[in-house]
């Protein structure tokens, strides 16, 4: 009989927002989120358009351009000129408007993206006390990092840790 490795609770629950950002319909990217209290799974959510509004796959991603700050480390100098679909509301938010703030203190939130400054900032707010990502997201790291550490929200990347299988979509670098 084969033996099955059983895994540990960050896999478990990593795994699971790998498999919500599968329903993701933005072409651009598919972020997963999971709200985890205890070992208890609170909620599950992913980035997308509202609720009765056609989504990416259906009206395109709505793209705008803007100017930013190079990644540290970097070689380029100056602002560059980036492409974002503003289409989806991102998971983080989703998670947060379809959980309950009593459930969240204290609780612990699994995202396959290192979330962006906004999302960042509502969940610092949040009542969450530990977020756990897996991807990284350089173009908000520091100030994040910074945030995260004023507030004193666990925050941290789980590195050595395989997405399931046709979790992850090609070109996840298109922002
Ligand atoms: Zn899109
Ligand atoms: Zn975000």
């Amino acid at each position: 009989m084969a033996q099955t490795v059983r895994k540990d609770w960050d896999t478990y629950f990593m795994d699971m927002a790998f498999m919500a950002s599968t329903r993701s319909r933005c072409p651009r990217r598919h972020v997963g989120a999971v709200l985890v209290q205890g070992k208890k799974l609170l909620g599950t959510a992913y980035n997308g358009a509202p609720m009765g509004v056609p989504d990416c796959s259906e009206d395109g991603c709505m793209i705008v351009e803007e100017f930013e700050n190079p990644p540290p480390g970097s070689e380029a100098t100056g602002l560059i000129k980036k492409q974002r679909c503003i289409r989806t509301i991102h998971a983080e938010q989703n998670l947060l408007l379809f959980t309950d703030r009593i459930d969240r203190e204290g609780s612990t939130v699994y995202v396959t993206d290192q979330p962006c400054w906004t999302c960042s900032n509502m969940l610092a707010n949040s009542g969450v006390t530990e977020i756990v990502y897996h991807r990284a997201y350089p173009k908000d790291q520091e100030k994040v990092t910074a945030l995260m550490r004023q507030r004193g929200i666990q925050f941290r990347q789980l590195d050595g840790y395989t997405p399931p299988p046709d979790t992850e979509v090609q070109d996840v670098s298109a922002g």
